[in-house]
């Protein structure tokens, strides 16, 4: 067999993000038989891929291939790898190593996605020894540890399934570690790509009752068609904090912004409820927390990175089972540029799959 030939969107510089993203050959990490070399079908187009194309959160090794929910059929797999066979439908959300050793306090404990060793992103991070660097799915092909490359159930399209990848099990995780399900009250912050997983994700775990909350009037309607019971408009509601103070028990924000009217969500919360953060805005800010927001509610304010493998295979059987249908808008790979442009500018409802 020909050796694959690796290809996709280069990012070459901050301006890449601008829809200049430059089709090219790359080289992907060198090979080891613990990896899994895909072809890919499709891939979600995440926030995070706007963030690290401009250096967001740090200098960018450019060039760099974004794009980590990735979906496609497995060509290559190396001998260490047990649960993937050749020809198998997997997945790859945004991580693609950590040490997995029996002595690391995050690995050993099913924390893989906080391990501080040797945590490698999807894209854009360099590997130790001369690896090489990680390169994401806006491409033809990926290379990827094998124990962060996924099955994915039959019940699932491949275009839903890709979002799911990092989206999905964004919102999914919180969720569940806090204790998202029947009695409890939701609210899902910024309803965009991981927001609307969150709304959907709260339903599909029996939520009482999910608010989806987010700038603009325009989003109602389809809010609530995703399934949300209540929408508030940050933005256009008048009072909103006010009239809807101490009504939920768990928050999950997906923004991103240093602006976000930060006192005024956590204002929603009952006492003793709890705010998770997965939005992260470039350089890292989030505004002020004034002390007795906290102190008088006796409210916990978290955040959460992505999950892992567990719980990606737990939330896509959830989904299967569940026919959780995200609301995604398929691209041809080659429209990734504009792809790009169109999700900075906030037009994606509610996600792009790119599809090769
Ligand atoms: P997205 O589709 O753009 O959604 C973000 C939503 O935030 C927008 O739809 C927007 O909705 C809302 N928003 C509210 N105030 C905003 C403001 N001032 N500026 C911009 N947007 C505002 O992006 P995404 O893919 O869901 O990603 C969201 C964030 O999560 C990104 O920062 C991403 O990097 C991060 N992320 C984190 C993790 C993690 O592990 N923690 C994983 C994946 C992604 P309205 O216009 O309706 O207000
Ligand atoms: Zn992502």
């Amino acid at each position: 067999m020909a050796a694959t030939k690796f290809e996709g969107w280069l990012g070459k510089d901050e301006k890449s993000v601008e829809g200049k993203m430059e089709w090219g050959s790359f080289e992907p990490k060198k090979w080891s038989e613990d990896d899994v070399d895909i072809e890919i079908s499709h891939c979600g187009v995440c926030g995070s891929d706007l963030h690290v194309l401009k250096s967001g959160w740090s200098p960018t090794p450019y060039p760099c291939v974004v794009g980590h929910e990735i979906i496609g059929k497995a060509v290559k797999v190396g001998s260490n790898v047990k649960h993937v066979k050749e020809g198998d439908r997997v997945g790859v959300g945004a991580q693609a190593r950590s040490c997995l050793q029996k002595d690391c306090p995050d690995c050993s404990t099913g924390a893989e996605n906080h391990c501080r060793r040797a945590n490698v992103n999807t894209y854009g991070s360099v590997y130790p020894n001369d690896e090489g660097k990680s390169y994401g799915g806006y491409a033809t092909h990926n290379r990827t540890n094998g124990h962060f490359v996924l099955p994915i159930p039959e019940g699932l399209d491949s275009a839903d399934a890709a979002p799911m990848l990092c989206g999905g099990i964004t919102v999914f995780s919180p969720l569940k570690q806090n204790g998202c399900g029947p009695g409890k009250t939701v609210g899902i912050v910024g309803v965009g790509g991981l927001g609307h997983f969150g709304v959907l994700f709260a339903k599909a775990l029996e939520a009482d009752k999910v608010v989806g909350i987010s700038r603009k009037a325009e989003k109602r309607d389809e809010v609530l068609q995703l399934g949300a019971d209540q929408y508030i408009a940050t933005d256009e509601d008048e009072d909103w904090a006010k009239k809807n103070a101490q009504t939920l028990d768990l928050i999950v924000c997906t923004v991103s912004s240093e602006k976000m009217p930060l006192d005024q969500y956590l204002q929603l919360l009952k006492t003793k409820g709890t705010f998770i953060q997965v939005g992260a805005p470039d350089g890292g800010k989030l505004p002020n927390i004034n002390a007795f927001t906290l102190i008088a509610s006796g409210i916990k304010v978290g955040g959460s990175a992505i999950g892992t493998p567990k719980e990606i295979s737990e939330m896509l059987e959830i989904a299967a089972e569940k026919k959780v249908k995200p609301w995604i808008q398929k691209r041809p790979m080659k429209d990734a540029n504009k792809t790009v442009v169109d999700m900075e500018a906030g037009k994606a409802r509610y996600r792009y799959v790119l599809e090769n």
